[in-house]
């Protein structure tokens, strides 16, 4: 794939995996991932302890510099993540949501990013819908992921200069 440079990526992009049993943990969702050969920079994974533990995984799926393949017609400018399950059906822990803004907060601010900026973060549905040119659907990254984007983005803005 090709290369992104930091000043090109305009969207950061969450999806959710979608994953049965079969595929839970962020390494085994990666060993899975290629061989669908599906794409996200980033995958972040609550380490499936009892409830709200404080534990998760980060894991850097593709290096930030590489054109990930997460949303059709949009990779050459997005940077995408991946949060393990489904959140059509579950609701994302209090360790997931930490661990999604982490990482969101620390690469923006890498970038330049700046509270203004937070609108850059999208869900993978608002993507496929507004910014491909394919116009295209997807319950991604999940009901209960994209009822909580406005406190993902207000949480981000937190760690952005004004
Ligand atoms: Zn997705």
């Amino acid at each position: 794939m090709g290369r992104i440079r930091a000043q090109t990526i305009k969207f950061i992009v969450i999806h959710h995996s979608a994953a049965n049993d079969a595929y839970s943990g962020a390494a085994a969702l990666k060993a899975e991932r290629q061989h669908r050969g599906e794409g996200y920079n980033f995958i972040v994974d609550d380490d499936q302890g009892p409830g709200n533990d404080g534990k998760y995984t980060a894991v850097q799926d593709a290096p930030d510099n590489e054109i990930s393949n997460g949303v059709y017609g949009v990779n050459s400018q997005a940077w995408n993540i991946c949060i393990d399950g489904n959140f059509e059906h579950q609701q994302p822990t209090a360790d997931e949501l930490h661990a999604l803004v982490q990482v969101i907060a620390t690469k923006a601010r890498a970038w330049g990013w700046r509270k203004r900026d937070i609108s850059r973060i999208v869900t993978h549905q608002y993507a496929g819908q507004y910014l491909s040119a394919e116009r295209y659907g997807t319950a991604c990254p999940g009901r209960n992921v994209i009822s909580r984007m406005a406190e993902i983005r207000q949480r981000v803005a937190a760690y952005l200069p004004g």
